[in-house]
């Protein structure tokens, strides 16, 4: 591995550092946040640190962007104790809050065909409640249904 290789694996120069992802859910973080495809950013990903507060962590690394509040909302989904760093210049040029807030409003959209958010018509705004933490368990604020965390990420707007 030469020099510059490393020095992609251990730092990055400008970008954003996503730490204490629950482990094995770095790449439904990717999802999560629309990076899995369609982008050229080199992203480096560490999967199954130890690590004293999750057991096991996930690492990101994804060079050249900086998140947005929007998408550390949509991070909190799935990894509410994330902690992100913006990264300018090899240093650390900002620390980013995620946090869960207890309603989701136009972030995610009800999995439940015959919802009433589902009408075309009359759109209304996706709105669901976090009734959980730990697991998060999130129900539409309109029919009331739990949303299945497994395949959240398909349903973000
Ligand atoms: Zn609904």
């Amino acid at each position: 591995m030469s020099d510059a290789e490393m020095r992609r694996v251990t730092a990055i120069c400008n970008g954003t550092v996503i730490d204490h992802i629950p482990g094995g859910q770095a790449l439904q973080v990717l999802r999560m946040l629309r990076l899995e495809s369609g982008i050229s950013n080199p992203i480096s990903l560490v999967m199954n640190v130890p690590s004293d507060k999750l057991g096991r962590k996930d690492v990101l690394k994804i060079e050249d962007r900086e998140l947005v509040q929007e998408e550390l909302d949509r991070l909190a989904i799935i990894a509410s104790e994330a902690s992100v760093a913006i990264i300018r210049n090899y240093g650390v040029a900002e620390k980013r809050q995620v946090g869960l807030s207890d309603e989701l409003v136009n972030i995610i959209k009800c999995s439940f065909s015959n919802c009433i958010t589902q009408n075309q018509r009359e759109p209304l705004p996706q709105r669901l409640r976090v009734v959980s933490r730990s697991p998060v368990e999130i129900r539409c604020s309109y029919c009331g249904k739990i949303q299945d965390m497994a395949e959240i990420h398909e349903r973000i707007i």
